[in-house]
Order: C-alpha cells, then sequence, then structure tokens
C-alpha cells in the first residue's frame, strides 16, 4: 500500500479509537455526553512535506515541541494557516507542547494557537510582557507533573495556585488549562491513576479560581496512553508516532 494511504488508514483509525475512549468515559461518568475530544497531531517526527501530507489526511491541529522546527514549519506551511476569523476546518492552527525558552518567545507567539507547556512564573512574565507589546493574548495550558519526581518536567501541583493567583494579573496571558505527561515507565494502570489525579486537581483549582481562571482544557495523553487519559477526563490528547505506524 501507497505511504499516504497508510497515513490516511492511521489518521481516520486514531480518530474512531479517540471517539470510543470518549464514549467510554462517557459511560463511566468521567466525561459529560456533549465533551469533544481534540487531537493534536504531534509532527515532531517528520519533515514539513510529511507534515502537509498529514493535513491533508485531515489533522488540522498540528503540535511541535521545538520552537525552531515550529517556526520552520509555519513559514513552509504558510499557505495552510489562514486568519483565525476564516473557516477552521481549512486552516491549520499550531500547538507549542515543549519547553518554551524565553528568548524564543516573542518570535513564537504569533504562531501559535495554544503554549502546552508554561512551567514557570519567569516564562509567563516573559509572555505576558511580550504578548502586550504584540497586542495579542497568548493562550497557555499549565504544565504540572502528575508525580513527586521533581527531576520531570512540569509544576510541582503544590506550586501551581501561587502561579495561577499570578497568572489572574496578567493580561497578556489568558489560561486555558492543563497539560499533564505520564511517568515513562508507568503502566496503563499508573498512568490512569496518575491522570485521575491531574484531573482531581484540575477540579479543585477550578473551583478555588471560579469566575477568574477557566482550565476547561485538559491535555493528557499520547500514542501509548490516551486511552486512560480519556477516561480520566482529557479533552485534548497529543498523537504523534502512531501517526507513522506502517506508513
Ligand atoms: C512527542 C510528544 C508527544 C507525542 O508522543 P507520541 O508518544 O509519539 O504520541 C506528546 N506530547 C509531548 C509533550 C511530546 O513531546
Amino acid at each position: 500500500m501507497h505511504s499516504i494511504e497508510i497515513l490516511r488508514r492511521n489518521v481516520a483509525r486514531i480518530s474512531e479509537q479517540v471517539e470510543e475512549a470518549r464514549e467510554q468515559a462517557v459511560r463511566m461518568g468521567s466525561a459529560s455526553p456533549n465533551q469533544s475530544i481534540r487531537i493534536v497531531a504531534v509532527s515532531k517526527y517528520v519533515d514539513a512535506q510529511w507534515t502537509r501530507q498529514l493535513v491533508e489526511a485531515g489533522c488540522h491541529e498540528l503540535g511541535e515541541s521545538r520552537p525552531q522546527v515550529l517556526w520552520q514549519k509555519f513559514d513552509a506551511l504558510a499557505d495552510l494557516t489562514l486568519p483565525q476569523s476564516t473557516d477552521s476546518n481549512s486552516s491549520v492552527r499550531w500547538h507549542m507542547i515543549g519547553h518554551l525558552q524565553r528568548n524564543k518567545v516573542a518570535r513564537t507567539l504569533p504562531m501559535i494557537e495554544l503554549l502546552h507547556s508554561l512551567d514557570s512564573l519567569r516564562l509567563a512574565e516573559t509572555i505576558h510582557i511580550e504578548a502586550l507589546k504584540q497586542g495579542r493574548v497568548c493562550r497557555v495550558l499549565v504544565e504540572v507533573n502528575p508525580t513527586e519526581d521533581r527531576t520531570k518536567t512540569g509544576l510541582q501541583s503544590d506550586e501551581v495556585p501561587a502561579l495561577l493567583r499570578k497568572l489572574c494579573d496578567m493580561q497578556g496571558i489568558q489560561v486555558c488549562g492543563l497539560m499533564a505527561m505520564s511517568s515513562l515507565e508507568a503502566t496503563p494502570e499508573q498512568s490512569l491513576v496518575e491522570f485521575q489525579q491531574v484531573r482531581l486537581w484540575r477540579d479543585q483549582w477550578a473551583k478555588e479560581f471560579a469566575g477568574e481562571i477557566d482550565l476547561s482544557i485538559l491535555s493528557m495523553g499520547m500514542s501509548g496512553d490516551f486511552r486512560q487519559a480519556i477516561l480520566a477526563g482529557a479533552t485534548m490528547v497529543r498523537i504523534g508516532s502512531l501517526y507513522w505506524e506502517g506508513v
């Protein structure tokens, strides 16, 4: 079979599997029946040409973990990036899912729909100031570490409320939710428990900051654990390697 044909099949299969997990989450009561799941197709494994194939196969939300690569692909696929006001079915939206260095904020801001990896006050302050300068509002998720292991990426849960409090006063930033990754070595059962923990924190902080901060996006789950994430209440999954199986 032609590679592009395999890619198209993978895209269809992944959408079906996400929908199956969503239905199961609704049955279990961890998602409401009208909850939709947004799939961010992580294009970091392939070049701009293949990224374009991913878009043509139906993926309109793309994730990159390195800013320089995001810039390069944003330019290469500029014809697909229509103004936000136009029909979203034909335009691509870029998600920054990896660590964003402060000296790369200015160039990245105009290109992204959402930053998934806000992980420090210093980064928040840089984004806030730069966004005001550019006359925009940067939509962000706060990245939280589901475990106590401080060597992992993301904020510890006990650091999050203080950051959210400060973010309330930063007009250049709009907080939209949380992002989390399960531990690398986690079994499916462990990742479910970790995602459920993040969901509990989200519900708790949403109450604490009701009327001030919106935490409705929960970006959790990758190729190996998106089912567990959706069962725990993820509203956005970031899937990369599954798209390229057999391609
Ligand atoms: C690479 C990456 C993904 C996608 O991982 P796969 O296991 O290939 O699906 C998701 N989220 C982040 C933050 C990543 O860096």
